[in-house]
């Protein structure tokens, strides 16, 4: 039996894994699910999957949630501590699914108790990576990727010797507004931001995906994890979504990773590693893709992208400055305080504008720094947007 918890069970990542779980319950041991203001899912999967514990990171959903479970003998606990406490309960396998740098403490204990962490929350990479990386090795704990493109990379790489590898190329599927008229792109709305393509995932990466913030993060997301150096990562739009990554090594051959666009594959590699099994995700039929497509993607469409390579050659804090910003940003523009293209002038603003220590560059800060970085970048955020508007 695999002890497994989940967090950030509620959203499309963590909906996905507990798909997989369902489909094989006897073999796993579920410890802890956590979500939001969803607690009838919650408490619903906590029910299915026989869980541990539920917990919600919002305090004032305690009592819904004790409702919800009533009778069950399912422990049960609310807010953002209760969720960090929940990932130093012993696991072998930690889907980290909750959106954004919120998913960070969890993660770093999952690893300390030496569980290997499934990592969709590529936030966490970008705010900590060193802080992350040395913590596995610290605890003997492994990381495996689950955003698409990282594992293909990860895919790609098995039996390989890192040091072949010349390049990676990361696709982007170009988002929302990958055909508008660039003139309309100021005036675009969340909801028309929130209409992915080709797939289907929670509304904040969505609409990182039209602005291709996303994009941004999976660059830096792939040095942190990789280890790749700024100049060996491209980015190529592929609008069918079908190769997901590409390495190319220095006899020029280049590895494709090529499937459907559904996430349960990689959360299924990432939970079965190193062994590959049965998955429930379609089966491509090439007879009937007519074709593959590529482009560049263009810096006055998608002005947030050349920010990660600024981001990737200045360290330190940059990392975390640059998604705390972003994250304001993309509040603000949730909550219709700015404009579609406001997001990247304002994480822009901010990198200019807070001091980002580059002292031992790529060195592992602590979590305090980390932390403080953070909360320097929301508020000068904050502060920056409403000048914006
Ligand atoms: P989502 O919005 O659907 O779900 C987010 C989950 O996090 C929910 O369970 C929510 O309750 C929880 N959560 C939100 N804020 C929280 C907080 N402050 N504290 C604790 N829990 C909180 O998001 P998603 O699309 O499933 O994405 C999750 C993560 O996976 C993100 O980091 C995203 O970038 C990454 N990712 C997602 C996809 C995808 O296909 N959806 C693909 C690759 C990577
Ligand atoms: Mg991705």
């Amino acid at each position: 039996m695999k002890r497994i918890s989940i967090f950030g069970a509620t959203g499309s990542i963590g909906q996905s894994t507990i798909d997989l779980i369902k489909r094989d319950q006897a073999n796993y041991d579920v410890v802890a699910l956590t979500g939001g203001r969803n607690i009838a899912q919650l408490a619903d999967d906590a029910k299915c999957l026989n869980a541990q514990i539920a917990v919600t990171c919002y305090d004032d959903e305690l009592p819904a949630l004790r409702d919800a479970l009533a009778g069950t003998g399912i422990e049960c606990a609310a807010g953002t501590q209760a969720v960090i406490d929940a990932a130093d309960r012993p696991v072998d396998w930690v889907m980290s699914s909750i959106v954004g740098a919120a998913g960070l403490t969890p993660g770093l204990n999952a690893l300390k108790q030496g569980a290997t962490l499934a990592l969709a929350n590529k936030e966490s990479l970008v705010t900590a990576g060193p802080l992350l990386m040395q913590t596995a090795r610290d605890h003997n704990a492994t990381i495996l990727p689950v955003d698409s493109e990282h594992s293909a990379v990860f895919q790609g790489l098995v039996g390989e010797d890192q040091a072949a590898v010349e390049r990676v190329i990361i696709t982007a599927s170009g988002g929302a507004f990958r055909d508008w008229p660039l003139a309309d792109l100021a005036g675009a709305t969340v909801e028309q931001a929130s209409a992915h393509p080709n797939w289907d995932m929670g509304q904040r990466i969505t609409i990182d995906s039209a602005s291709m913030f996303n994009k941004a993060l999976e660059v830096i997301e792939a040095k942190e994890f990789f280890g790749f150096i700024p100049s060996q990562i491209e980015v190529v739009i592929h609008p069918e979504s079908l190769i997901h990554a590409m390495v190319g090594f220095h006899d020029g051959a280049l590895m494709a990773h090529v499937g459907a666009p559904d996430m349960r594959h990689a959360i299924g590699y990432a939970l079965h590693w190193p062994d590959r099994k049965h998955l429930p995700v379609d089966r491509l039929d090439f007879s009937k893709i007519s074709q593959m497509t590529f482009r560049a993607p263009d810096a006055d469409r998608y002005p947030a992208l050349p920010l990660a390579w600024r981001v990737m050659e200045t360290g330190g804090l940059s990392g975390a400055v640059f998604n705390a910003a972003k994250e304001r940003a993309l509040d603000g523009f949730i909550d219709s305080q700015i404009g579609f293209l406001d997001m990247a002038r304002v994480v822009e603003k901010t990198l200019d504008r807070v001091d980002i220590g580059t002292d031992g560059r790529n060195a592992p800060a602590d979590l305090d720094t980390i932390m403080a970085a953070d909360a320097e970048a929301r508020a000068k955020a904050t502060e920056i947007m409403k000048a914006v508007v």
